[in-house]
């Protein structure tokens, strides 16, 4: 299709050329000496006029051969109406001719050189739209995704650092590719989809590569945001371009960055965007119509997973999710010693001082710093690269790193710290809560300081008053460490209140377990929605005033109950908390393990169970 539209701009382009050469003919025409009517006419009487032309307006004239010498052999003149002349010019003998041609010339003229204009200026917009150098107009349909071969690929998992639990993951799908044989020999399902979820900047994109260099096959990648023309169809025109061109090339990688540019929710957001799901559809239709086996397999990345469509994620697409986190100290230490080698080190350089530095930074970040520091070297004209210019870096990333991603004082993170191990041990120590998976103080964008990672054990569908009272507990952990530790509380607890207030009203209100309000719902129509959960507007509350103030007097006792019981733990184990907190700041990660051997080897506590 492509090539037979080109052709016929080619004819345009000839057409118009040949067009303006016959204007340019038939202007030369009208250049040639202009003599008054009678002058033609005298001519004429005088025998000297071999033939004319006449139009509406001109009389074009040619001289018989014999005057041809003295004159140009041409002339002009403008026409008079003379009714005598027809007459006269079958007397001499002229040959005649009304010369239409010209007029009509003329009129196609009008009527053909603005189209060509129009045309013209469309193909020129049409090209700027179609966007980007080689996008050009003739070509909207195809996919703009490039394909890599190996030797493109310079990139190994040996250049990705501090992800191991997403490398190890990855690992199968790099033996996969490999040898795609082992897996298909048994009837194994190999994930079609495996996305990559993270923040910005923490090596989504460097690790789809590294894969696509470590199995050494070609790589497709596209972004997100390729994929959304302006042209309704043109996204998905492309996509399933980019699969016809990689089923022929498999096995192989397709690589869709910032996937959530394409993979929004349909019908989200005021302007339901057509071209996008319809672009979405394509791909969903797409991903449905390949066998894996064919070794085909689809990588994406986003840092908004929670707004992508739920069809995308759902098994036999994007099932497996993999998440690329940011890095703890050991593995910002290793993502620095990856950037360093290409720059020359001071002997008094401690990248381990520097990892230690820079909690909250990402991949992007810390090969930022690196560079930053060489640029200082330079300016320094130094020949190698020092700690002091590496810590200058450090503050300078900081100082932007704060905006997007608050960066704790030391007393806070200390703060932070005892939070978070509070949580855990508290969750450790009474019996029905969560087992704790993972504890952090790698801070996760501006709301989330630190957290604590509870993995339930089964699926819940009961939960008994005595369950819900230790979740009230675990989440009053926090801040009743800060007051044991630092004296009083502060503002980083105040989610965790919220939370355990609402458990507390939902157990007074809708469960009934108030002594003194009884089995009473208080609150009518919960307006769960089947599939969507509670719907706050939808309850209606039932109950007097006098009540209300029962019911707030009710959740009180019930949390000051809990935060005594957390308080008298707490106290009995400080120094399990002060150690764990040591521990917790000095590596930023905890594993529910190593805490809770922690608290075992202080000499197994006889702690009273306050209830
Ligand atoms: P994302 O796609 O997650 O936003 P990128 O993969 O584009 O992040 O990372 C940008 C750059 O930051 C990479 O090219 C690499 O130089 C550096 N980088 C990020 N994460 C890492 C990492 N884990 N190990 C080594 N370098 C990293
Ligand atoms: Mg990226
Ligand atoms: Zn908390």
């Amino acid at each position: 299709m492509d090539k037979k539209f080109r052709f016929s701009i080619w004819y345009f382009i000839i057409a118009f050329w040949g067009l303006i050469m016959l204007q340019e003919i038939y202007l030369a025409s009208q250049h040639l000496d202009e003599v008054p009517y009678s002058q033609f006419k005298a001519w004429l009487l005088e025998d000297k006029v071999a033939e004319v032309a006449i139009t509406d307006t001109i009389i074009n004239g040619k001289f018989k051969p014999a005057v041809q010498e003295e004159k140009e052999k041409w002339f002009k003149a403008i026409r008079v109406d003379d009714p005598d002349l027809v007459r006269l010019l079958e007397e001499k003998n002229v040959e005649f001719s009304g010369v239409i041609v010209s007029t009509l010339w003329k009129d196609v003229a009008s009527w053909v050189i603005p189209i060509l204009i129009f045309v013209a200026i469309w193909i020129f917009m049409f090209r700027r739209v179609s966007q980007g150098p080689g996008g050009s107009f003739m070509r909207i349909g195809q996919s703009k995704a490039k394909i890599y071969m190996e030797k493109d690929i310079p990139v190994s998992m040996k250049d990705v650092a501090g992800v191991d639990e997403a490398k190890d993951e990855l690992l199968e799908v790099i033996e996969f590719l490999k040898t795609p044989e082992k897996f298909t020999r048994i009837g194994g399902r190999i994930p079609k989809g495996v996305l990559l979820v993270g923040p910005p900047g923490t090596g989504k994109t460097l690790l789809a590569r590294a894969i696509a260099g470590e199995a050494a096959v070609p790589f497709f990648s596209i972004s997100g945001s390729e994929f959304v023309e302006m042209f309704v169809g043109v996204g998905a025109a492309r996509v399933r371009d980019l699969f016809e061109n990689a089923k022929g090339k498999a096995p192989c990688i397709i690589f869709i960055d910032e996937l959530d540019a394409l993979g929004k929710a349909r019908g989200a957001g005021p302007m339901a965007h057509e071209e996008r799901e319809q672009t979405l559809n394509q791909l969903l239709v797409e991903m449905d119509g390949f066998d894996p086996r064919v070794g085909v397999i689809i990588l994406a990345a986003t840092n908004r997973p929670e707004i992508l469509d739920q069809a995308l994620l759902r098994a036999g697409r994007f099932d497996r999710q993999v998440l690329v986190d940011r890095p703890d100290r050991s593995g910002r230490e290793a993502i620095l010693q990856i950037h360093a080698k290409v720059i020359k080190l001071a002997s008094d350089v401690a990248l381990e001082k520097i990892a230690a530095m820079t909690p909250g930074m990402v991949g992007a970040d810390l090969a930022n710093v690196i560079n930053e520091a060489a640029l200082l070297a330079i300016r320094k004209n130094r020949e190698t690269v020092e700690q002091a210019d590496l810590e200058e870096a450090v503050e300078r990333g900081v100082a932007g790193l704060e905006k997007k991603n608050r960066v704790l004082s030391e007393e806070e993170r200390k703060r932070v710290a005892h939070h978070e191990v509070g949580h855990a041990l508290v969750a450790m120590l009474i019996p029905g809560s969560d087992p704790i998976q993972k504890i952090s103080i790698i801070p996760r964008g501006i709301a989330a300081l630190g957290y604590t990672m509870q993995l339930p054990t089964e699926d819940r569908y009961l939960l008994t008053r005595s369950e819900l009272e230790s979740k009230i507990a675990v989440l009053l952990g926090g801040r009743v460490a800060e007051e044991l530790i630092f004296g009083e509380a502060s503002t980083g607890a105040a989610d965790d209140l919220q939370k355990a207030t609402n458990i507390a009203k939902l157990m007074i209100k809708n469960y009934g377990m108030s002594n003194t309000l009884g089995a009473v719902t208080l609150e009518q129509g919960l307006g769960q929605s089947m599939f969507l959960g509670p719907n706050e507007h939808a309850s209606r509350e039932i109950y007097s005033e006098e009540t209300a103030r029962e019911i707030d007097q009710e959740v009180r006792l019930l949390i000051d109950n809990q935060q005594t019981r957390v308080q008298s733990l707490l106290t009995q184990i400080k120094p399990v908390l002060v150690q764990g907190a040591k521990k917790l700041l000095a590596d930023e990660v905890m594993s529910g393990k190593s805490l809770q051997e922690l608290l075992r080897s202080h000499e197994e506590p006889k702690i009273k169970q306050v209830t």
